[in-house]
């Protein structure tokens, strides 16, 4: 996001001739967002927002997640150029903006949209308060538990193991490729916002990592909502313990620091996490603040 406003506003300074000398620059001038295929025609967009996942298949296409507008518009323009297909399912992981903003622009388009029972009740009620209604493609099919479908060769299935980043997150795994998409379940290497106006639980995070660790095995890939580094955006079962491991952290740390007595305001200053080397961003105070309000709540 920086490194593209910065090219953003150093072309329009400069001119784009200088950039179009220098080949690196061109082509991110050209191509500011990054598709990359995984295996077995599943690939990932980003640009800015949560990672949207992808599946390009002879009887049709599957997205998963849909960032902003514009970002959607983008995605589907690469992809006319890789596949004429209809869009058989929209499936979103969670109900965050920067992962259902971009569901508008499949309208018509997407046979089904498809999403945890709380991702639709949480996309609602944000989008009534925001009075953005009109700007908005609901789910029309949920689920609780799981939900599975069939598009060409893969079948797809949606996970839910209860209240983590929002109370409304499913894992979205292509079983035969064994690509899961976890949504915003993995900030990987980056300081997570933790939801707590929809239902977010940091002690079920940590459970809902363990089944997701039990559910998968070794060679699942798995696909992050968001990354410190943006090449980091999939990752194995070693990043979920690290995520793991910092929401561990984040407990023990918040709640130690309530047990010596110490004010909110003085925890909220903490500029790390002992125990926690890599995470890294803006935002560590969400997750404090986070911390702080489900242990009081909890007493
Ligand atoms: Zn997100
Ligand atoms: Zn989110």
């Amino acid at each position: 996001m920086k490194r593209r406003t910065f090219l953003q506003t150093t072309a329009g300074t400069f001119g784009s001739l200088l950039f179009a000398k220098n080949p690196l620059f061109a082509s991110m001038m050209a191509d500011p967002w990054k598709i990359t295929m995984l295996r077995n025609n599943v690939g990932v967009f980003s640009e800015r927002g949560g990672t949207i996942g992808f599946l390009l298949t002879k009887k049709g296409n599957v997205i998963v997640d849909s960032q902003f507008p514009d970002q959607s518009k983008h995605l589907l323009d690469e992809l006319k150029k890789r596949s004429d297909r209809a869009y058989h399912l929209l499936i979103n992981t969670h109900h965050h903006g920067d992962h259902t903003g971009g569901n508008i622009t499949f309208k018509g388009l997407a046979k089904k949209v498809v999403g945890h029972v709380n991702c639709l009740a949480n996309h609602k009620r944000v989008a009534e308060t925001q009075k953005s209604t009109d700007k908005q493609l609901f789910a029309d099919t949920t689920f609780s538990d799981t939900w599975t479908a069939k598009c060409g060769n893969e079948r797809i299935k949606a996970h839910y193991f209860g209240p983590a980043h929002t109370n409304g997150d499913a894992i979205i795994h292509f079983q035969h490729a064994n690509i899961a998409h976890m949504g915003d379940l993995v900030f990987n290497r980056r300081y997570a916002f933790i939801d707590k106006n929809a239902g977010a639980s940091i002690s079920n995070w940590i459970t809902v990592l363990d089944k997701t660790i039990n559910t998968f095995n070794n060679d699942t890939l798995f696909v992050f909502g968001h990354a410190f580094d943006p090449e980091k955006i999939t990752g194995s079962k070693e990043d979920l313990r690290a995520m793991q491991n910092y929401l561990s952290k984040l407990l023990f740390f918040v709640g130690t620091e309530i047990k010596a007595g110490k004010p909110k305001e003085e925890i909220l200053k903490a500029k790390s996490i002992p125990g926690v080397t890599e995470w890294k961003g803006d935002g560590i105070e969400r997750g404090l603040q986070a911390a702080i309000d489900e242990l009081n709540n909890s007493k």
